[in-house]
């Protein structure tokens, strides 16, 4: 007799953590250990997927992958990102459910990867067709463009995405792509000037360098050669696996799907180039009668034709600050650091600008009225470095909000419910991060709060000023140290140096160091530069630095950087609560980047602040499938007579017959299952649900 094995027996150690016996947090590292030199990179807890960055490319993303889990049910084959893909996808379909994706990790742990997978995955298995697959064309090149233009090579990973995507893929009632929108969180920019040793640059600035042809880089006068911009990393400007050149006309290419127009196209490589040629503007002091020295353009070679700016006029915006008052207007001069600095803020302003139109260029072409949506998450990981400054304290934020986010909903509200339902109930224990939030977020205390009242308080504002007021006020919280200022009574930790702060995030301490903080979130451009780059003869520029318009004088300061930060972080948390979550939880196997290596520690640490072994207590203890008894009715209604007689009758009572049938079935399920303890079969919630593990 022919035996058929079972999916399960073929399976490396196990799929599901929680069915693996016995669960300790060794066990759990075994058992992703042993998939993982397998190359079984996907593991479930329950509906969550745990992805381990294999480092390396693997056979199973490919048509016939895609084939093989396409409709199928999400625990009939192995552990696949496609599965998650799968099943959000059709219950959007089918189920009408708006779905998002949410996908976390450290940096390099593979979730930009992931959302790709998924993308692609939703993009083979929904509709066909001329228009369908040019709304999916359309959407998935938009990734290259913004990678482009918002990915780097970091220490962590080559390509770094150092801005927050979230992506919403609208789809009609067949489930068929319309089209999408894109909402993109704070670049980071200061990259743009200066990158950390080992860094670089953007991607764009050495793709363009390296891939257009000589023609073009003549007609945006630029050199071949890396070397010769300032704003450009030279050690480490080439790397490996990376062909710069290639990936140019890959990016052409997209944006010309996405539907960028030739002048566009050519507009934006104007100002990539102009970002460039800012960075190689330099200032020496010219000394005036009344002893002070005043900035003046090195070397003026005409390096600003391209802008179509007059050089008389952007020379005097790097020589002049005016400051409007209500009635009055004031000139002083600025010295050479004072130059570089404005040129600076110019590059990273104008570089942030393009990105965000970018965004709402592509938005353009893809946008559409919703109908059902499935959201995409992918933003930047979690940050600790040797140096932390502002940017790892906004993306560290956000990370402790996408937390925060998975512990109510798995964590939380889930053992809640059992408890809401009067099923019995041990609760299990998990770190709560909240309290990490309202340290940061909290609109009086909070250090944002406290980091916008500095930016906004007259008189002398410094970095320092800042870290009193934090020591003073955050002195008592749990999550945060520091040296303290002497006259506080909490003395917490002597070792650390004067300028700096600590956090004890979720995922780890982070110290910060406060030289910046004041300066990032303030994010001011003087109006003259912003005055100037009005007065370009650049149709773009112009429309980038709208406020430089003298007919629009506005004297209110702009918000923060911080401040629409924790603003659109609000927005996008309270989107994602509208919607069915999905898990990916990355994990990154070794810090070398490194296929084939697995270490431990690093990820036993990573288990363990992902909260991934309270996560499968509480999905052991409770029960992994539900489903509220109207849907199961109207699912199943046709198998039973009680539930579907033959109707006959005024329509007047369809609604009382309706509730009828409600009542047999929970009764009818009552009778069946009451009492079993094998969890493998229906269970029955008292209130509303009916749920199955
Ligand atoms: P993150 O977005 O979390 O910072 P990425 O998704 O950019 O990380 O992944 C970092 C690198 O790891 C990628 O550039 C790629 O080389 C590798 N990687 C990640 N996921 C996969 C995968 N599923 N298969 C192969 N390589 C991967
Ligand atoms: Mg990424």
């Amino acid at each position: 007799m022919e035996v058929k094995t079972s999916l399960l027996d073929n399976m490396i150690g196990v799929g599901d953590m929680v069915l693996l016996e016995p669960l300790s947090e060794d066990s759990f590292i075994e058992n992703l250990r042993n998939r993982f030199d397998h190359n079984e990179i996907y593991t479930y807890i329950g509906s969550v997927v745990i992805s381990m960055n294999p480092y390396r490319s693997l056979p199973i993303f490919n048509p016939d992958k895609v084939e093989e889990y396409r409709n199928r049910n999400f625990y009939e084959l192995s552990p696949h990102i496609y599965a998650l893909a799968d099943e959000a996808y059709r219950s959007l379909r089918d189920q009408d459910k708006d779905q998002c994706i949410l996908i976390t990790g450290e940096s390099g742990a593979g979730k930009t990867e992931a959302s790709k997978l998924v993308m692609s995955y939703v993009a083979a298995v929904c509709g066909k067709g001329q228009e369908v697959n040019k709304v999916k064309e359309q959407l998935l090149q938009s990734n290259p463009v913004l990678e482009a233009f918002g990915n780097a090579k970091t220490v962590r990973n080559d390509n770094s995405s150092r801005f927050g995507k979230y992506m919403d893929i609208e789809f009609d009632f067949k489930g068929d792509p319309l089209g999408g929108v894109i909402s993109n969180y704070l670049l980071e920019k200061s990259r743009v000037v200066k990158q950390p040793r080992g860094e670089r640059n953007f991607h764009v600035f050495y793709q363009l360098l390296s891939g257009a042809s000589d023609d073009t880089l003549k007609k945006l006068k630029l050199d071949r050669d890396f070397s010769k911009y300032n704003y450009l990393s030279l050690d480490s400007a080439a790397v490996n696996g990376l062909d710069d050149a290639a990936n140019f006309r890959t990016v052409k290419n997209a944006m010309q799907i996405v539907g960028f127009m030739e002048d566009e196209v050519q507009s934006v490589l104007e100002l990539v180039a102009a970002v460039l040629k800012l960075g190689n503007i330099e200032f020496k002091p010219e000394s005036r009668c009344n002893g002070t020295d005043e900035s003046r353009i090195k070397d003026k070679n005409g390096e600003f034709d391209l802008l179509g700016i007059e050089q008389s006029v952007l020379e005097r915006a790097f020589s002049y600050r005016t400051v409007e008052a209500k009635l009055e207007k004031v000139s002083t001069t600025l010295n050479v650091a004072q130059a570089y600095y404005a040129r600076d803020a110019l590059a990273k302003n104008l570089y942030s600008r393009l990105f965000s139109w970018l965004v709402t260029r592509i938005n353009e072409s893809i946008k559409v009225t919703r109908h059902k949506v499935m959201g995409v998450l992918d933003i930047y990981g979690f940050e600790i470095f040797e140096e932390n400054s502002f940017e790892q304290f906004i993306i560290n934020y956000c990370n402790e909000k996408l937390q925060q986010i998975f512990i109510e909903l798995t964590l939380r509200e889930e053992q809640e419910e059992y408890i809401r339902e009067g099923i019995e109930w041990t609760n299990i224990e998990y770190f709560n991060n909240a309290i990490i939030c309202d340290l940061i977020e909290n609109h009086q205390s909070g250090i944002l709060a406290m980091l916008d009242e500095e930016c906004l308080r007259p008189g002398t504002v410094t970095d320092e000023t800042f870290l009193d007021k934090l020591n003073t006020i955050c002195a008592e919280h749990q999550h945060f140290e520091s040296r303290l200022s002497k006259n506080s009574k909490y003395i917490t930790d002597h070792s650390l140096p004067h300028t700096c702060f600590r956090i004890q995030h979720y995922a780890g301490k982070v110290l910060y160091r406060a030289e910046g903080f004041v300066d990032k979130n303030n994010d001011l451009l003087y109006r003259d530069l912003s005055q100037a780059m009005y007065k370009a003869n650049h149709s773009l520029i112009k429309q980038l630095f709208p406020e430089g318009n003298p007919a629009k004088v506005n004297l209110k300061r702009p918000p923060t950087a911080g401040f629409q930060f924790k603003a659109s972080v609000g927005t996008l948390m309270r989107n994602l609560q509208t919607k069915n979550p999905n898990y990916i939880r990355c994990i990154k196997p070794n810090d070398k980047k490194a296929s084939h290596i697995f270490t431990d520690s690093l990820v036993c640490h990573q288990v363990r602040y992902l909260g991934l072994m309270e996560n499968v207590r509480v999905r052991r203890a409770g029960y992994a499938f539900r489903q509220a008894y109207e849907p199961c009715l109207e699912r199943y209604k046709m198998l039973c007579k009680r539930t579907w007689p033959h109707w006959s009758g005024p329509l007047f009572f369809l609604e009382e017959r309706r509730r009828q049938c409600l009542q047999n079935l929970a009764t009818l399920i009552q009778k069946i299952y009451r009492g079993w303890k094998c969890r493998t079969h229906f269970l029955l919630l008292k209130k509303s649900q009916i749920v199955v593990s």
